[in-house]
Formats: structure tokens, sequence, C-alpha cells
């Protein structure tokens, strides 16, 4: 099987590399990026996207990510909300949110995460209760992605308290400047308040931003979780982090050893590089199944295990790779690569956890890529 570029992806990712070298670091980037329409890339050409297949997605993510360019986009919005609206929302929904999400304007947070309820997502707890044409929202979230700098939340609720867990819960949108929406930050133990937990107290919110059918959120909650989960970004990343280390270990700052030249080094750096390829093959394997219509399950699973906690071997083998200079943190110094080492490596705890965790995804692998009974 030839898993290379076919000559229109090759020819794509030549037009990527052009575009990049032309706006990369101008202050108009972001608005050609929109203006190309690769802020949204996944979405349908009528709705302001590029209309990419899912291996061009691919392509552009993978050139960005070589050239350490975030491939957020529009973040949740454009990653999730929106692909979530176009497959559920009413016209009035997509009409409202998708132009303002395609332009940058708008930046999405999503609740679904509470104290009580992660791994067990559908024991969720916080109660929506409908009062005339709106509902009534009282409970907390947590975990919750850059909440801090979002305008609107995109959020699951319990309508049916006395329903079977799955049924009874309504997706909903909800503008944080709504009385009674409160977020506090969370300091991660990188230092950075990338989440927050969000409190709902008495929040009103019109029955019109409802998306589906009341009690049947679950449904669209995990048509979300689908495009979260899609992992096409993540092996992408993997390779970027590995050759941040052979730089590292093919140079030696003045007065130190090219480590290199170690055997032991030699050997670690082979095996994460050998990792990394089984890694790129496992997205290609999972998009190769999107481009031809299949929805990647225990595949998705087995990829988003096997990259995630290959990230932390990554990040574990450069702290290494820096001595003790590994573990500063600050910006300035150049001999830890300006502190990047220790705070990928705190960072990349939390890899395994996000989107489901390492624990979720096997027994996912096990079930139902393996067909062993539930325990
Ligand atoms: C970086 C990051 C970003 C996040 N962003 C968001 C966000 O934007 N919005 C949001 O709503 N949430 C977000 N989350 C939350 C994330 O979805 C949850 O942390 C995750 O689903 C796990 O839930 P939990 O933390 O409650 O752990 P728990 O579910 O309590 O799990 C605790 C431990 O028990 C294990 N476990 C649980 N159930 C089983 C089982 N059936 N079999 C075996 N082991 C099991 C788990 O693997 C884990 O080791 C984010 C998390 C991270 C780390």
């Amino acid at each position: 099987m030839d898993l290379g570029d076919s000559p229109q992806e090759a020819a794509f990712r030549e037009e990527v590399r052009a575009f990049i070298r032309e706006h990369r670091g101008g202050s108009r980037w972001r608005d050609a990026l929109i203006e190309k329409g690769w802020f949204a890339p996944a979405w349908p050409k009528e709705y302001g996207g590029a209309g990419l297949t899912v291996k061009e997605q691919f392509v552009l993510n993978e050139e960005l990510a070589e050239q350490g360019i975030p491939n957020f986009g529009g973040g949740l919005g454009t990653m999730m909300l929106g692909p979530t609206l176009l497959v559920h929302g009413t016209e009035e929904q997509k009409a409202a949110h998708l132009p303002r999400i395609l332009k940058g304007e708008v930046w999405w947070a999503q609740g679904y995460s509470e104290p009580g309820a992660g791994s067990d997502l559908a024991s969720l707890q916080t109660r929506a209760v409908r009062d005339g044409d709106e509902f009534v929202i009282n409970g907390q979230k947590i975990w919750s992605t850059a909440a801090q700098w979002s305008h609107w939340i995109f959020m699951l609720a319990r309508t049916d308290p006395d329903a079977e867990k799955h049924r009874g819960i309504t997706y909903f949108l909800v503008d944080r400047r709504t009385p009674g929406v409160s977020i506090r930050p969370l300091t991660t133990m990188a230092n950075q308040e990338t989440f927050n937990e969000i409190f709902f107290e008495d929040v009103r919110v019109p029955a019109k931003h409802v998306v589906g059918e009341v009690d049947r959120g679950w449904y669209i909650g995990t048509t979300t979780l689908d495009f979260e989960r899609s992992g096409i970004g993540n092996a992408v990343g993997t390779m970027r982090g590995l050759h941040g280390m052979l730089e590292r270990a093919r140079e030696a700052a003045p007065g130190e050893t090219v480590l290199g030249r170690s055997a032991a080094w030699r050997l670690e750096l082979a095996d994460r590089a050998v990792e990394a390829q089984v890694a790129r093959q496992l997205s290609n394997r999972v998009i190769t199944m999107q481009a031809r219509g299949l929805v990647p399950n225990h595949e998705a699973s087995i990829s988003k295990l096997f990259t995630t906690e290959l990230r932390q071997r990554i990040a574990r083998t450069e702290l290494r790779l820096y001595g003790l200079y590994g573990t500063l943190w600050d910006a300035s110094r150049p001999e830890a690569n300006k502190g990047r080492a220790a705070t990928a490596y705190l960072d990349s705890v939390s890899a395994t956890i996000a989107g489901g965790t390492s624990e979720i995804q096997r027994n996912i692998v096990a079930t139902r890529g393996l067909g062993l009974p539930r325990g």
C-alpha cells in the first residue's frame, strides 16, 4: 500500500508551502488564512470553509506543524461546534453562529465534564429546568479549555432526572455574558491557566438555543466528541517534537560533547523515531478510513492511545537530553531550549487524559476491536 502523496496531494502540499512562505510572520496572517478558507478547512465551501478532503486537511496540518504554526484555526468553534451545527443545527442557529466563527470573532468553550462526571460523562448532574420559552440552568462544569477567553459555551445539562442516564440530557448553546455564568481559571502543574471551572447559577437560556431535540442531547454531544477525537493533528505534532530533539542531539553547545555520538542516545532516539513513524501510519489509517466514508472507532482509539503515550515518551527523552538544564523553567535560558523541555514534559501528562483516558481507549480496543466481553 502506497501511503505517500498522490499527485493532487503533492500539488496541494506545494500550495500550502507557498502560502506559508508568502504570509508567514505578516500582520495579516490570520486574515489570509480566513480568506483562503483554511481557518475551517473541513467545512463545506457553501458555509465559507475550504471543503478540503480529510487527506488534504492532514497535509495542511502537517505543513503548519512542521513550521511550528498552531493548527487551531478558530479553536473549538471550527473544530467541534461548527461541524456539529452543520449536522444537527437549525438554519437559524447556523446563520447566527457559523459566519462569526469563520471570521474569528467568536470563541467557544466546551462544558461537558463535571467534578463527578468525566469518563462516565452520562452521569452529569448540571440541571436545566424548562420555564416557558426558557431553560434555567444550575450546576458546575470543570476542565473547560480556554473558557476564560470564550464568548459562548456549548454544554450538556440534564433535563429529565428520572430518565435512563443516557436519555434526559439536552445540548445547549450559552452566551457566556448571560447573568449567572461565572468562570474561574485553574492553574496546571505546567504553570499555565489552560482550563477552567464554569458555574451556572439560575442561568436563563432561550429554548431556541437548544441543539437538536430536548432530552436527546447525548447523541448530539457524541457527534461533537467524534469531531474532537478524530485526532488528525496528534501524530503531526509528535513528528515535530522529534525533529526538535534531533537538532539538539546533532549539535553541541560550546564545551559540550555531541550527544548523538553516544551509543545510548543513538539507540533511544532511534526508538523514538521508529515509534513516530508508527504513530504517523496509525493516523494515516484513520484518515484513509474517513476518506472512504467510514467512521473510525477502535482504530481512532488505537491511534489516540499510541500517539499520546508516545508524546509522553518523547517529552521524557527530551527532558533527559538536556541533563539538569532540562528542568529549567526560565524562558530566557538557551541551554534548555528556553524552558521548553520542562514545560513540554509537564504538559504531556494531560494528553493521555483529554478526550478520553488511556484506560477508556484500551477498553474500547478490547471490546469493540478485539471482541472481548465487557468487564
Ligand atoms: C488537557 C485537557 C483538556 C480538557 N478539556 C476539556 C474541555 O474543554 N471541556 C470538558 O468538558 N472537559 C475537558 N477535559 C476533561 C476530560 O474530558 C476528562 O478529564 C476525562 O474525560 C477524564 O475524566 P475525569 O478527569 O473525570 O477522570 P475520571 O473519569 O474520574 O477517571 C479517573 C481515573 O479512572 C480511570 N477510569 C475511569 N473509568 C474507567 C473505566 N471504566 N475503566 C478503567 N478505568 C477507568 C480513568 O482512566 C482515570 O485514570 C479536559 C481534560 C484535559 C486533561
